[in-house]
């Protein structure tokens, strides 16, 4: 950590890319993303005043096609966060054999301070300021934290504003409405759910009544939370911004789920118990999903966790201090790139639904991403087998094969 508190994420990513014992040439490469754009960028507000916004847009490698990512909103966004972060999706959308390189963007602002009109307005001035550098061809963004439908939307409507025709491409994670796919709200949390349920069918464990927690309500954690539900799993633990709860009978999380949309966070919820954040992960458990942010589970929170494995729905939540020490004690870690990949998957629908003039059913796309999660998973798992190697190493030797053939 630096002292502005930012932590060295992108030094994360470097070492899990040279941990791959990819070709050093392909880590090399990949080491370093292919462009940064920073942009300052005013706003004039709903109340009259008018302030200045700082940007990032990183696009990391485009071998395999158009950059893509998300964008999010977070008062601690920081460029070596984006470099990581768009480093990971150049991994994951080789991994999912996407026709797509990896980017991703972010404002710094806390979206918690602003009116949904106001973070439009913030989202479609930065929207102008990047326009030479988004396309559908080129560079397609998509929600991440703290941005949602109708942030994508207000920004498509700015990419067009200087064009005589109307593109809806250049964006995905749009309104059902606005061109945006059925299913995509739900994808990366059923990706989740998917990898679970084939990790529970290759160890032959029991589905039902299968105990969980998991850190981050929002939209990835609240839609594992309710497709989990459906399986039998008890929520025993929840933790966000606003603190953590535990309740040893197991949350009913489609309330939680109402509570956290109308007082925008766990806290308060007048069920279980609160806890503080040592306590929360070291709750005995079949499953932990970190579904929030980055680096949260280190060496000294790793030593007191009791689960049998992690999937890692958030970007980069284990550092690799923390993996070894799991790895070690038998703790399987699902990575990130494979386990909250389902988004970009249904992304990838979006984006060809738009290109193509074509509308894909809710239960088409169900069924397409459930299939691309399989193989997916078995590709990993498969090779962590045959190679002798971790998950993650896994991940990212078959996506980089992918990128670097050649080498
Ligand atoms: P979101 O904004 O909908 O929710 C974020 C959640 O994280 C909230 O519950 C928030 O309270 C919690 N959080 C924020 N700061 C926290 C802190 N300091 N401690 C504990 N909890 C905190 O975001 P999301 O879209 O659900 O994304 C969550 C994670 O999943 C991120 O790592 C994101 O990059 C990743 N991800 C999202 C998608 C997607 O489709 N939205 C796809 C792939 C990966």
């Amino acid at each position: 950590m630096d002292e502005m508190g930012e932590k060295p994420l992108h030094k994360l990513f470097q070492t899990q890319l040279r941990d791959s014992g990819s070709h050093p040439d392909a880590v090399e490469l990949l080491s370093e993303p292919q462009r940064e754009v920073i942009v300052h960028f005013p706003v004039r507000l709903a109340d009259g005043t008018k302030r200045l916004f700082k940007g990032y847009r990183v696009q990391h490698n485009n071998t395999l096609g158009p950059y893509k990512g998300g964008l999010r909103f977070s008062s601690i966004v920081y460029l070596d966060e984006v470099k990581a972060l768009a480093g990971w999706m150049s991994v994951k959308c080789a991994l999912q054999n996407l026709p797509y390189g990896g980017a991703k963007g972010g404002i710094k602002m806390d979206p918690s301070d602003y009116s949904i009109e106001d973070r439009c307005r913030i989202a479609q001035a930065f929207c102008r300021a990047i326009r030479r550098d988004i396309g559908a061809m080129l560079d397609v963004p998509a929600p991440d934290m703290g941005t949602n439908s109708l942030i994508m939307d207000a920004m498509v409507d700015a990419y067009n504003e200087s064009l005589v025709t109307r593109d809806v491409a250049v964006f995905t994670g749009k309104s059902v409405g606005r061109g945006g796919s059925a299913g995509r709200t739900e994808a990366t949390g059923a990706g989740v759910v998917t990898c679970i349920k084939l990790h529970a069918e290759r160890h032959h464990l029991t589905l039902e009544g299968s105990t969980y927690i998991i850190q981050g309500f929002g939209n990835v954690g609240s839609n594992t939370a309710l497709l989990l539900s459906r399986l039998g799993f008890s929520c025993v633990g929840v933790g966000d911004h606003t603190g953590y709860i535990v309740s040893s009978e197991g949350f009913n999380v489609h309330r939680l789920a109402e509570y956290v949309k109308r007082n925008g966070g766990v806290s308060g919820y007048p069920a279980g118990d609160p806890v503080d954040k040592a306590a929360f992960f070291s709750l005995e458990v079949d499953y932990v999903i970190p579904a929030a942010l980055e680096l949260q589970i280190d060496e000294a929170t790793a030593r007191t966790m009791r689960c049998n494995s992690i999937f890692e729905a958030a970007n980069g939540p284990v550092d690799p201090a923390a993996e070894r020490l799991l790895q070690d004690r038998g703790t399987l870690v699902y990575p990130d790139v494979l386990v909250n990949s389902g988004g970009v998957v249904v992304s990838f629908y979006e984006w060809r639904q738009n290109l193509q003039f074509e509308r894909m059913s809710k239960e088409d796309v169900e069924e397409k991403l459930t299939a691309a999660m399989g193989t997916a998973f078995h590709s990993v798992v498969d090779r962590a087998d045959k190679d002798g190697i971790t998950l993650r190493q896994a991940a990212f030797r078959i996506a980089i094969e992918r990128i670097c053939p050649a080498l």
